[in-house]
């Protein structure tokens, strides 16, 4: 499956990493999330709060102020984009205050730590330093690993059968149309190569953004092409054929497995070796909460993404891809972003909805061996808490200012006016959330389901930097990125 020319360029890579981490140690941490989950925003928000002392008081290292100091440093892989922070903290914080640019490629960031430890016999050693390389990469391209193990064959009859169960039929009705039309064993035909090409990548497109379908939608580079836009490596779709069907000489499905193992060689292979396999921590970001809005089959969805991720990052002994992970990725964060969404007394149980659904995705993937994370956090706090009267009820608000020219409602906002809103809140017990066909959001009397549902996706403006505590940095606000920061970096700067 893997050359030895691709392990023996792997443990060349680890052995680099090695020798570069004996002058200063360094903690490789990846950041991954399906499109829109809030990776930019994360990782904006981590470095300009470490780099600017925020106001993080569950990271010990801050809180006992044992951080001297945070600061950029050159990333150590030439050959990968620098993730662009200048340019989305300005977004954030400038003179319009708007979301940054989303991740569309992968990219990399160096943050160095000095520190004190906390520990006598650290202490006696010196001020310690810690490289902390932050790596940015679709959770799209994480989810075309499974590729690697399978043919041609058995993709194209996963790919089609899956899409042939509702809800997925329906946005694959042209798809499946000229699907119908094609003849495996015909000659080969580019035309043809290309509009099934086309359409398939349509069918992908529409069940993301009809929000039903999040995960399992390989090829993950149709979605998210990074720099490969129009490449022939992706002009491919898969067949009707079994999955032990076998390709005639200059066949149709001849020249789409072909271009089929191209993608693999040239595309995921590279990206597992040179950036997944050196990783030591990794935080994967999640929409939860477009997912819970979409209903049953988005959290089944969810939940069937988790296991492949999970799957990825702890392969059994017998596994191909464990042959060629030469390290291992001890502590995982699973996070639900953007709760800033909810009222506070939510958080909590956002973060027992996602516990359930990765620990259900955990026994799936037979997963074990690294500690794993939940928490439910915003990155950038847009918003903060009132209350509000409405007729006899009082509701627990959130508020915030709508982004400009955002529609809600038959309303228009000009990105100056604050609003309130009532999201509603989740229910206390986790298991619900899996027998409910209809919304999961419970809402009072006086407010509806349709008017809380339209507002529960506003966009609001990012807020202005806030004093901290000491009022001695300005920083951006955000909710438990504190404990998230703990969990991946606390034993390193103990
Ligand atoms: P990426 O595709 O994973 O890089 O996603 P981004 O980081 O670009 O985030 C996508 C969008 O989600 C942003 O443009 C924001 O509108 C929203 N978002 C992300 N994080 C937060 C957060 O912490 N709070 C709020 N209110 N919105 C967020």
């Amino acid at each position: 499956m893997t050359s030895i020319a691709d392990e023996a360029r792997l443990a060349v890579g680890n052995l680099v990493d090695f020798a570069t981490g004996l002058a200063t140690p360094s903690v490789r941490l990846g950041v991954t999330g399906l499109s829109r989950a809030g990776k930019t925003v994360f990782i904006t928000a981590l470095v300009h709060n470490l780099v600017h002392g925020g106001r993080l008081p569950v990271f010990d290292a801050m809180a006992q102020g044992r951080l001297a100091r945070a600061h950029l440093d050159p990333q150590p892989d030439d050959a990968v984009p620098r993730f662009d922070y200048e340019a989305h903290v300005e977004a954030l914080i400038g003179k319009n205050r708007r979301w940054p640019e989303s991740t569309r490629q992968v990219s990399e960031l160096r943050v160095t730590l000095e520190y004190e430890s906390a520990t006598f016999w650290g202490r006696n050693v010196g001020p310690g330093r810690l490289h902390l390389d932050i790596v940015d990469y679709p959770g799209e391209w994480l989810l075309d690993l499974p590729l690697l193990g399978q043919s041609y064959a058995e993709w194209s009859a996963r790919a089609v059968s899956l899409s042939r169960a509702a809800p997925r039929d329906k946005p694959a009705a042209q798809w499946h149309a000229f699907l119908a039309t094609l003849n495996p064993d015909a000659a080969e035909d580019e035309a043809a190569a290309r509009q099934a090409a086309s359409l398939f990548t349509e069918y992908l497109r529409a069940c993301r953004d009809e929000r039903f379908s999040l995960s399992a939608l390989p090829p993950g580079r149709f979605l998210m092409p990074g720099d490969l836009e129009n490449s022939p490596a992706l002009t491919f779709a898969p067949l009707d054929v079994a999955p032990d069907a076998r390709a005639e000489r200059g066949s149709l499905m001849a020249m789409m497995e072909r271009r089929y193992e191209a993608y693999k060689s040239v595309v995921v292979k590279p990206f597992f070796r040179d950036h997944f396999a050196r990783l030591d921590r990794q935080v994967v970001l999640v929409d939860a909460l477009q997912a819970l809005n979409a209903g049953p089959s988005a959290i089944a969805d969810l939940e069937a993404a988790l296991t492949e991720i999970l799957a990825c990052f702890r392969p059994g002994r017998s596994s191909w891809l464990s042959r060629i992970l030469m390290r291992r990725v001890d502590r995982i964060v699973f996070a639900a972003t953007k709760a800033d969404h909810l009222h506070h007394r939510s958080h909590d149980r956002l973060e027992a909805i996602l516990a359930r659904i990765v620990q259900a995705a955990a026994e799936r993937a037979a997963f074990a061996g690294a500690d794993v994370d939940v928490v439910a956090l915003a990155s950038v706090r847009a918003t903060r808490e009132a209350t509000v009267r409405r007729g006899r009820e009082t509701l627990d608000c959130i508020v915030g200012t709508p982004q400009k020219g955002q529609r809600i409602a038959g309303e228009t906002f000009d990105g100056q006016e604050e609003i309130a809103i009532f999201p509603g809140d989740l229910p206390a017990d986790p298991e619900s959330v899996f027998q409910h066909s209809e919304s999961i959001f419970e809402v009072p009397e006086s407010v509806s389901e349709d008017e809380a549902e339209a507002y529960r996706f506003v966009r609001f403006r990012p807020p202005p930097l806030q004093r901290t505590a000491e009022g001695l940095s300005l920083s951006l606000p955000h909710i438990r990125l504190d404990r998230t920061l703990q969990f991946l970096l606390g034993d390193r700067l103990a």
